[in-house]
């Protein structure tokens, strides 16, 4: 690959703000596989710690695009094995039926069909591979506060005063999006009534690299297994008073309801660590291009983290801008060109858009009381646990190797 040098009268070409695990995947897809610089900038002081002993109550459940391309930059390698829990089957049942579906990785000819990780550890993993690139740089304390743009460049304002000439500027900077605001693009957005208990488990039983799913009256209660065979990811969506209630409870009192609301199914909670509570809502940006500007990840849509699904999206976002990065460089085209950016729009908004409609189809679904949609779901369960062919189209839409994929997600 033929390197760049720095054009005079630019700081860099690309800026990505936010280094989340999606602006971090976008910096390490483009040092990877395109010569343009990058500068990500992130206005957290510290980088995460990959040595922390306590576990990170967060965890993503990855899919197997995903983990293809954090490979493809060398993120992935440097997460050891023992900190990834691997899916091998899943099991999802309904508290108020008899319905129950399962699936496992081996009728796809897969090994699995996720992983879990902690957020923690992949994050500092992603930013140690990205920190190998001479033409990424990370600057940390950097908060963007404003830009303006013009015909040739974007010209960022930092707080404390700095500022920063380049040709196109990502915004991967979360839900409350900064670069989205600043760029007059509309965000839809309806908070769920619902928040996300997440903390990290002791199980009795093995989960046999099982992720486990109830649909409970508020919301669904996730199990999900991480490398030690005894130990689990909680992602417990209810009500935000059910969860604050259950966040203040004394470990003994919340293991014991968490068992009987996941009806036992490894046995007793043996212990949990820290507990979090995450409003839950959903969020789409109108577009996601504009003069010099793209937006990847949560900046550009929220979703329910009902099947994991959130960073995953965005980290295909992120390979998607990339390889659309990649051709304008090869044809000589400047990288916050509109065409260059609209088309990774029609690529990824579809995409990104059919997935929040499925989230919140299954939602309702299981949310709805009245008792002959609650038959008609448990009987729905049972017909599609028998239907093979339907499985296997599911599963390898949840794996993430269905659809349109960008060439660094694909299998190499
Ligand atoms: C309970 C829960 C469970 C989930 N489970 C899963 C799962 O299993 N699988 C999955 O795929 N997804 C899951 N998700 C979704 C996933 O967590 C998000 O989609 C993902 O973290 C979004 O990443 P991001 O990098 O786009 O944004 P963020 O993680 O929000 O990162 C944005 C970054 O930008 C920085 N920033 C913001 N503003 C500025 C500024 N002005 N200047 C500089 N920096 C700035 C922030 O400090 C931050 O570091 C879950 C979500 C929740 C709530």
């Amino acid at each position: 690959m033929r390197r760049r040098a720095r054009i005079p009268g630019f700081d860099a070409d690309v800026a990505v703000v936010g280094a989340g695990i999606v602006g971090l995947t976008l910096a390490g897809a483009l040092a990877h596989s395109t010569p343009w610089t990058v500068t990500v900038l992130e206005r957290a002081p510290v980088a995460p710690a990959a040595d922390d002993n306590e576990p990170d109550p967060r965890t993503l459940a990855l899919t197997v695009a995903s983990v293809r391309l954090l490979s493809a930059f060398g993120a992935w390698q440097r997460l050891p094995p023992a900190q990834r829990g691997p899916v091998r089957r899943m099991a999802v049942w309904d508290a108020r039926g008899s319905g129950r579906i399962e699936f496992d990785a081996a009728e796809v000819g897969q090994p699995e069909l996720a992983t879990i990780v902690e957020n923690r550890r992949l994050l500092a993993a992603v930013d140690a591979a990205v920190g190998g690139y001479a033409h990424v740089r990370r600057e940390r304390a950097a908060e963007l506060t404003g830009f303006e743009v013009d015909t040739t460049a974007v010209t960022l304002a930092l707080a404390g005063g700095r500022r920063l000439r380049v040709r196109l500027v990502v915004g991967a900077d979360g839900a409350g999006s900064r670069v989205r605001e600043l760029a007059g693009i509309d965000f839809i957005h309806t908070p769920y009534r619902q928040a996300a208990v997440v903390c990290v488990l002791g199980t009795e039983l093995a989960h046999d690299e099982t992720a486990r799913q109830v649909f409970l009256a508020d919301g669904p209660l996730a199990l999900l297994p991480l490398a030690q065979a005894h130990t689990c990811a909680l992602v417990w969506s209810t009500t935000p008073e059910h969860a604050q209630r259950l966040c203040a409870l004394g470990e003994a009192d919340f293991c014991a309801e968490l068992g009987a609301a996941c009806g036992h199914a490894l046995g007793r909670i043996e212990h949990c660590g820290r507990r979090e509570a995450w409003p839950l809502s959903r969020g789409r940006a109108t577009r996601y291009v504009g003069e010099r500007v793209a937006l990847v990840g949560d900046a550009a849509h929220v979703i329910h983290p009902l099947a994991g699904q959130g960073a995953n999206l965005g980290l295909m976002d992120a390979a998607a801008l990339a390889e659309c990065l990649g051709h304008a460089h090869e044809d000589d085209r400047d990288p916050g060109g509109l065409a260059t950016l609209r088309r990774f729009e029609r690529w990824r908004k579809g995409e990104n858009l059919f997935m929040q409609m499925a989230m919140d189809g299954l939602r309702s679904l299981f949310a709805a009381d009245a008792d002959p949609l609650v038959r008609l779901r448990n009987t729905g369960l049972g017909l599609v646990d028998g239907m093979r062919p339907v499985k296997a189209a599911i599963m390898r839409r949840a794996s993430g190797v269905a659809g349109d994929l960008p060439a660094l997600a694909r299998a190499h």
